[in-house]
């Protein structure tokens, strides 16, 4: 199964990848972790691309394509995979086209999760997770139950991302809504555009994304 969860930053893409992941077993593939991890260790990749995440720009296709076309050549994606943050643009979503069909593969579908621009700013800028197990917390309304204190893990250490700001939020959204959005009719096109409201509760959007995906 290959399925593409759509959304602007905020909207859960990567706690509902890291649920879906849990339950099905489907490899979560994130561009945005991938390239975190390529700022991280100082490559040359993660060197380029740190300039743009820091603006809140798009990495280049050329560089996020190579990195997502060597991931799934991987083991771990042999039975599938679901793509968190792939693609952001038409000609991303050209290369993957052509990379599934040399793989003779099929995209499943493609999950928009709709938001409300308004709500984002404040879900971005108000996120932090366990720096132990990647649990994710917000200031105002997902709380650890025992203050700084990690729910899962019991860990007292929690990171914020560089780019989780305001400034560089709006960025973010303008990039969503000039470079990302056109793929809306170019996979409603394809007929494998589904939509799940993503202003519900985290439980209930994880019910609807449930619901898509038994059909397959
Ligand atoms: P994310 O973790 O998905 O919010 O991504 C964080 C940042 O990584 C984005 O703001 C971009 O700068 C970069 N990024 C992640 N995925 C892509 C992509 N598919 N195309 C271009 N840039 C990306």
């Amino acid at each position: 199964m290959i399925i593409i969860l759509l959304g602007p930053p905020g909207a859960g893409k990567g706690t509902q990848a890291q649920r879906i992941q849990k339950k099905s077993g489907l490899i979560q593939l994130s561009t945005g972790d991938m390239l975190r991890a390529a700022v991280h260790a100082k490559t040359k990749v993660g060197m380029i691309a740190k300039e743009y995440m820091d603006a809140g720009k798009l990495v280049t296709d050329e560089i996020v394509v190579g990195i997502i076309s060597e991931r799934i050549m991987e083991e771990d994606c042999r039975k599938g995979f679901l793509l968190d943050g792939f693609p952001r643009t038409v000609k991303q979503a050209t290369a993957l086209d052509v990379m599934l069909s040399e793989k003779s593969l099929t995209l499943d579908a493609v999950i928009e999760m709709r938001v409300n621009d308004d709500a984002l700013v404040d879900r971005v800028t108000g996120r932090y997770t366990c720096s132990e197990c990647n649990e994710g917390y917000h200031d105002s309304n997902l709380k650890p139950k025992g203050d700084g204190i990690c729910d899962v893990c019991g860990n007292t250490n929690f990171n914020r991302r560089a780019d989780d700001n305001r400034e560089t939020v709006v960025s973010r959204l303008e990039a969503y809504h000039s470079l990302t959005a056109p793929l809306l009719p170019y996979y409603e096109k394809a007929g494998v555009l589904k939509g799940v409201d993503g202003m519900a509760s985290i439980d209930d959007v994880t019910f609807q994304i449930n619901a898509i995906l038994d059909n397959f």
